[in-house]
């Protein structure tokens, strides 16, 4: 036996299969927000009368992008990525470190919690916000990817662990926190081939514990940037329709929060669909930087996943 196969469990095709569905997932996150940007803080009906449906990454926006280019959520994800596989594990203290280097390069947008977050550890050295009900933003969600990448092989326990460890630099809610740590629990289901149907019964468990998450009553159009609103609108999307495609371009016409509903539901489709999955047009347009640093973060937090499973 090479040293090789005590790498996992898996075969050398289901580890590809594997690679390919957390690339999916990181490419698709920086798609969602790409293409969702444009419809940001917009209503379905001014998206119909601008666009009829809104299907091509072509920027602009409220924040005058150029086509392909990215927003927080994907920046941020990157960010908190390169903490992780700095310090081969998700420590607060480098989180909250990685959000003020990031905030200090003048990002395109910010949100306000975020914001505040990143003062109060300036202020106080202390990477932990204060818990706030008023806190149930979707600004640690959206950006919540490479923990999920990094402990693929993890308990759900330890995922969550995780997961507050970053959230809490500048989200500090357990609505909030219940949320981020579903849609974890869901990408790293997807990553080692589960299907929908089982991505599904983690979404039921969420409505179960916290009944505002419930998407089974109206269509939610123009979500705010409420994770409760982000996700039930992430969700309907995600398990309506069974490809990339159709999955982005409901999300995104919903206006609202769209860049950040179409990060979140672009993680998912890609950890389910793959890399493979995602239409060429979208690919080719995303910002081709953008697209380097996130396949090879996704790759680099695979192999240190890979490398947690020997040592554990
Ligand atoms: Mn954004
Ligand atoms: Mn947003």
């Amino acid at each position: 036996m090479n040293s090789s196969e005590n790498y996992s469990s898996m075969s050398l095709s289901e580890q590809t299969n594997k690679q390919d569905r957390i690339i999916g997932a990181y490419i698709g996150l920086a798609i969602g927000d790409a293409l969702g940007a444009t419809t940001e803080f917009m209503t379905p009906n001014e998206i119909i009368h601008q666009y009829g449906i809104h299907r091509n990454i072509i920027g602009g926006g409220w924040l005058r992008l150029k086509p392909g280019q990215v927003t927080d959520d994907t920046e941020m994800s990157l960010a908190l990525g390169q903490s992780i596989i700095d310090n081969q594990g998700v420590v607060s203290t480098a989180v909250a470190q990685a959000f003020s280097d990031w905030m200090r390069t003048k990002p395109i947008d910010i949100g306000n919690t975020v914001r505040r977050g990143i003062v109060h550890y300036r202020t106080s050295e202390n990477p932990v916000v204060n818990d706030n009900k008023y806190d149930a933003g979707n600004g640690a969600c959206m950006r919540a990817l490479p923990v999920a990448i990094f402990h693929c092989n993890s308990s759900f326990k330890i995922l969550k662990k995780a997961s507050k460890s970053q959230s809490h630099t500048t989200h500090n809610n357990t609505v909030a926190d219940a949320g981020t740590e579903i849609i974890l629990k869901m990408l790293v289901s997807a990553f080692n081939g589960q299907d929908k149907n089982s991505l599904e019964k983690s979404a039921h468990e969420l409505v179960k514990n916290f009944p505002e998450y419930r998407y089974d009553k109206r269509k939610i159009e123009n979500p705010s940037g409420w994770i409760v609103e982000t996700l039930q609108s992430v969700f309907q999307a995600f398990f309506t329709h069974n490809n990339f495609e159709d999955i982005l371009i409901d999300v995104v016409n919903r206006g609202g929060d769209a860049d950040t509903t179409g990060a979140i539901a672009g993680m998912l489709a890609g950890a389910c669909f793959g890399k493979k999955a995602i239409p060429i047009e979208w690919y080719n347009k995303l910002d081709a930087n953008v697209k380097d640093a996130c396949i090879k973060q996704a790759i680099d937090l695979f192999l240190l996943s890979e490398r947690e499973l020997i040592i554990s």
